[in-house]
């Protein structure tokens, strides 16, 4: 195998954006002629495994220890250091996640490799794998290649990619073995103890299953200006949207947030109306099929979306 991609979860339930990360392990193995697998690693994660033995993959790892239980650094970076020599794959895709920015510089350290982190976008050149990730709050794109030995580790920004791509057409692993692998952990290796997590107020909304969503930034200037907007929405049939301040001000509940520390979402529309499209914002809108944006800045980085978005249209012509 050679495009593993390590999914995420919590307590039995999937971190979404592990699926983003999944096909595009499934779309880089296609180009690069080699093969998906995935892995997961946790305690009791049977069902799990299965559920991913039916995503058209070579392999599916079940990374099981009752130390894995609750996420730690050192038990992640033993169990997965273990499972690098098992399947030894040529590139690890991980979700680009906060418990995955804790863990995998450490592992990544640990076999003296790099990390090219929060990749947005990816071409495959002579045969090789480039990388594109965002300096200097998106100001600038750069292209990242892996030099050395396998394995090479990258983790994609949520939105990047899409989870619903399909599988490559006449996969022929409809479904895949799994294989369950007990890496060798003892207490003495795990040097924190995970204490309650932190929980983040009920999010009753969920903006990602949205059609269209309009959304409102820091130039609609007041509140009082919302409700146009808001009847706009309506007419659409469209969920209300904003950026952080909007809800920093109280405008709008966080739970309408999108961005980075808010919603991912990913509608056929997205309307944004005096948002500028920080990257932040960007990070969390960017899966939108069309953007449509109203500024009166023709140079905010909201409509640098617009480029990619024709380019998109014309190459699936
Ligand atoms: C750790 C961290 C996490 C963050 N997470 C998020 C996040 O999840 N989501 C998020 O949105 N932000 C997030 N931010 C904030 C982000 O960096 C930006 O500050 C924010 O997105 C800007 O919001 P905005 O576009 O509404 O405001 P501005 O950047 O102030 O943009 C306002 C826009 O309105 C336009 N405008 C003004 N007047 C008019 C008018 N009359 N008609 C039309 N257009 C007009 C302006 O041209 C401008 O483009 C985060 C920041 C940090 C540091």
């Amino acid at each position: 195998m050679s495009i593993l991609a390590v999914m995420e979860q919590r307590g039995g339930v999937w971190n979404r954006v592990s699926f983003e990360t999944l096909a595009a392990a499934r779309q880089f193995a296609q180009e690069l002629d080699t093969t998906a697998g995935a892995a997961v690693l946790g305690h009791s994660i049977g069902s799990l495994a299965e559920e991913l033995a039916s995503q058209r993959l070579e392999k599916v790892y079940a990374v099981e220890h009752a130390l894995l239980q609750d996420y730690t650094a050192d038990g992640y970076t033993l169990a997965l250091r273990q499972l690098m020599e098992l399947a030894k794959p040529s590139i690890v895709l991980f979700p680009h996640t906060y418990q995955v920015g804790d863990f995998l510089p450490k592992l990544a350290a640990s076999l003296g490799k790099a990390v090219v982190s929060n990749a947005i976008s990816h071409r495959v050149d002579h045969g090789q794998l480039v990388l594109t990730r965002q300096l200097f709050q998106g100001k600038v794109n750069v292209d990242a290649r892996f030099a050395g030995d396998a394995p090479h580790f990258a983790s994609l920004q949520a939105g990047a990619y899409r989870a619903d791509q399909p599988g490559p057409e006449g996969a022929p692993h409809a479904s895949s073995a799994v294989e369950n692998f007990a890496p060798c952990i003892s207490p003495g290796d795990i040097r924190t103890r995970p204490l309650e997590l932190f929980r983040q107020s009920r999010q009753s909304l969920d903006l990602g299953a949205a059609d269209m969503i309009v959304s409102l930034g820091r130039g609609i200037k007041e509140a009082g200006n919302i409700a146009p907007i808001e009847k706009l929405a309506e007419a659409l049939g469209a969920e209300l949207g904003a950026s952080r301040p909007v809800c920093d001000a109280g405008w709008l509940p966080d739970e309408r947030q999108v961005g980075s520390s808010g919603q991912t979402v990913a509608p056929k529309m997205y309307m944004a109306i005096g948002i500028s499209g920080a990257i932040q914002h960007l990070m969390g809108m960017k899966a939108s099929r069309t953007v449509v944006a109203i500024n009166k800045d023709p140079d905010a980085p909201i409509f640098e979306v617009v480029p990619a978005l024709l380019e998109a249209l014309q190459g699936s012509r």
